[in-house]
């Protein structure tokens, strides 16, 4: 399977970072982090108050375009809350894609409501709407407004979607499934900073959404995550949800429900502010990134570069290869990482996992094949200025 063009990648990646081992993905952080984070130490205000918390929220709803951002601790808090402030409840089923990271299932199993999982399309790696629709009136019936499952017995209540790498879903699809269904459409946009749909941000186009701040995503606050949506009175409940729901007041301690304390800290938003400033930099150099890879995968047999759908712009937060099926992952994947071009495989699908075998799923041909066939290669930004 190796042969020189396997090599002058390697060689060619060696060269572009100036690196012996070529990690997948690392943050970059400039002279507005270091001042943003330095000014916040000098006030002491770095945990739960301080302005910084605010300036970040600000500046990503202005992103992203939606009225509100609410900060938190991490992603995963950040979906469990935006499907609980959206109408998940308890015993109720949600709907996503097998195709992606734990949180995505683990905050659906935090509200004591269970994954449900479908396939995907090879167009985007994320949800297939088509597939969706026919999957749904087969299995589903429309029982006073609301879908139940036949075989469980259960409301399937919420789609999430996930842009898996950055590359956006075909949301328009998606969104007339829901509509058609009754069914609350909740972003995992974890990945998808910087990513547009049609020249709309991702993040924008369900009732709430989630976003992840973590250390290996295109913009990182070292942890964190932020629920996204426009609406005011849910965003309201969200922060005072994340905020141990106590209720405002000069010095009494009065809480009115089980809150979380999910709350992100000011010094994180101190670096995400920094960050935020750079995320169009990020992006123009991840697509940089792109061009300079298809221009030498290209010329090799057997493997292509996946671009991003149509209608789309996407961050191309980590680049990706899909292998013909003549090709044995593993092998790519050993030859790499041994020549010091860190690379890995994508997630183990959440329908093969111990905790979720057992869940409701559809057919995942497409599934079963990507997981065999994707490779994420060095995809960190060299930006020049920082
Ligand atoms: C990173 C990620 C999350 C969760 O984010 P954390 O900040 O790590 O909790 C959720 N979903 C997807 C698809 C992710 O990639």
């Amino acid at each position: 399977m190796i042969n020189p063009e396997w090599e002058n990648l390697v060689k060619n990646i060696h060269n572009h970072y100036h690196q012996d081992f070529v990690p997948l993905h690392e943050p970059t952080f400039g002279e507005s982090e270091l001042n943003y984070v330095t000014a916040c130490i000098k006030t002491g205000w770095v945990s739960s108050v301080g302005s910084y918390v605010d300036g970040f929220e600000k500046a990503l709803a202005e992103m992203v375009g939606v009225k509100r951002a609410v900060a938190v601790v991490n992603g995963t808090a950040a979906l469990q809350i935006a499907l609980k402030v959206a109408g998940v409840k308890e015993n109720d089923e949600v709907i996503m894609p097998s195709l992606t990271f734990i949180a995505t299932a683990n905050a659906v199993t935090y509200l004591q409501a269970i994954p449900h999982f479908v396939d995907v399309t090879e167009r985007t790696l994320g949800l297939d709407p088509l597939k969706l629709d026919m999957y749904l009136s087969s299995v589903g019936s429309m029982q006073n407004d609301v879908l139940i499952n036949k075989e469980t017995g259960r409301v399937i209540r919420a789609v999430v979607p996930m842009h898996t790498f950055g590359h956006p879903v075909e949301l328009d699809e998606l969104i007339a499934v829901c509509e058609k269904y009754h069914l609350i459409l909740v972003e995992d946009a974890a990945e998808s900073l910087g990513s547009y749909y049609k020249g709309k941000h991702t993040a924008s186009f369900g009732k709430v959404n989630a976003m992840s701040f973590n250390g290996n995503k295109i913009v990182t606050t070292g942890g964190g995550g932020a629920i996204l949506t426009d609406d005011e009175a849910l965003a309201n409940y969200a922060k005072h949800l994340t905020t141990t729901a106590k209720v405002p007041h000069k010095w009494a301690y009065v809480h009115d429900e089980i809150g979380y304390n999910y709350r992100m800290p000011n010094l994180n938003a101190a670096l995400g502010c920094g960050q935020l400033e750079k995320v169009e930099k990020f992006v123009e150099a991840k697509r940089e990134l792109t061009v300079f890879y298809d221009d030498i995968l290209s010329k090799i047999n057997g493997v292509t570069l996946f671009k991003e759908p149509i209608h789309t712009k996407s961050n191309y937060w980590l680049q990706t290869i899909l292998l013909d099926d003549s090709m044995n992952r593993d092998e790519v994947l050993t030859y790499l990482n041994e020549q010091g071009v860190m690379s890995r495989p994508i997630w183990q699908p959440m329908h093969t996992l111990s905790m979720y075998e057992n869940c409701p799923k559809g057919d995942l041909t497409v599934v079963e094949s990507l997981n065999k066939r994707i490779i994420n290669i060095p995809s960190t930004p060299l930006i020049t200025s920082k």
